[in-house]
């Protein structure tokens, strides 16, 4: 492959194949690379009219060694699982995400990107519904895809603070509603708060508890996680928070590195009694936030360019160990 891997970016692109399964007749086959990135899709599909639809989202890396491994895929195989039971979709056994993963991989081999470039490979696992139904009704077909595309390093240099705004309009999820699982129909109701929260100048949105208003729930498509005054890493406790791989890795790092963890309502008027605040998700693992607007408050976090020390130092020991640069106590990287 002739890619400037260096300088691509967070964007989809052709490979060889993707993988596919289909679901019927209460079971799975045995899956095939397919080299056209086009789905024949039943008119009356589920997942077009009722939002069967769930995904994924994990990174594949060349490691230091040169080995292909990928960063705790297990649990977005039970991620996708727990939204496939909330809507009522076939689940996918976890060996078969496995198996999917590694085939995947092994044909897309030479788009891994290579060790030292900063590039990784995107893995985009989606379940659907594609059986049809006019009355409202689960599917009797589902597919199943992985389909895997080279991205760049998010931060060429180091990593870069963004301001914030507070969405008061909308709210991303209801109170027991599917914000806690990867659903495709939560990042739909997203975007016109989004597109606002672009057009006045800052790249990430956050949403606020559905029920109050009162206590800070997560950031458009990412956790909102902060170091407080005593410096313990603080992160919302909330039942519409999608729970995020790299949150819940970054928590159980901290504690390896004697931090203290608290998973708690985290009021928005705390907001200004913490010494740093980030955004944390599999795309960028974590984007430093130093400015959060709500309305005609503005609230000032952190240093005005690059990140905390504390956030820093977290992100330095998450990225070296997923390169295999520092030793993996927990057992997080699966070589392919
Ligand atoms: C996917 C996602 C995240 C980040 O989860 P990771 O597993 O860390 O990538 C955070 N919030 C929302 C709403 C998401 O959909």
């Amino acid at each position: 492959m002739s890619y400037d891997w260096a300088s691509l970016n967070f964007a989809y692109r052709d490979v060889n194949c993707h993988i596919r399964y289909v679901w019927k007749n209460g079971k799975w086959d045995n899956g095939l690379l397919v080299k056209e990135p086009f789905l024949n899709v039943h008119i009356g599909a589920t997942c077009l009219h009722y939002g069967q639809d769930a995904f994924e989202g994990l990174k594949v890396y060349r490691t230091a060694d040169n080995k292909i491994r990928s960063f705790r895929p297990l649990e977005n195989a039970r991620r996708l699982n727990r939204s496939a039971a909330r809507s009522c979709m076939a689940e996918v056994p976890e060996e078969m995400f496995m198996d999917a993963l590694r085939r995947v991989v092994k044909a897309n081999e030479e788009f891994v990107p290579p060790y030292g470039t900063g590039a990784t490979m995107y893995v985009r696992p989606l379940l659907i519904g594609t059986g049809p139904q006019i009355g409202v009704n689960a599917a009797d077909e589902y597919t199943f895809i992985i389909m895997v595309m080279p991205v760049g390093a998010y931060y060429k240099g180091g990593l870069q603070p963004v301001r914030a705004l507070v969405i008061e309009d909308f709210d991303r999820a209801a109170p027991n509603g599917t914000g806690t699982v990867k659903m495709g129909g939560n990042y739909g109701a997203a975007l016109l708060p989004h597109k606002i929260a672009h057009d006045k100048g800052f790249p990430i949105d956050l949403y606020l508890d559905p029920v109050q208003h009162k206590y800070i729930d997560e950031f458009g498509t990412s956790n909102f996680i902060a170091i407080d005054g005593k410096g313990a890493y603080v992160t919302p406790l909330s039942h519409s928070v999608l729970p995020s791989v790299t949150n819940k890795s970054l928590q159980q790092l901290a504690k390896h590195l004697g931090m203290t963890v608290e998973v708690r309502p985290i009021e928005f008027t705390e907001l200004p009694s913490f010494q740093e605040i980030g955004s944390c998700g599999t795309a960028v693992v974590i984007t430093p936030v130093n400015e959060i607007v709500r309305g005609d408050q503005v609230i000032k976090v952190g240093p005005r360019e690059g990140a905390g020390p504390v956030l820093q130092n977290l992100y330095d020991h998450y990225t070296a160990l997923q390169w295999g640069k520092e030793e993996d106590p927990f057992g997080w990287m699966v070589e392919l």
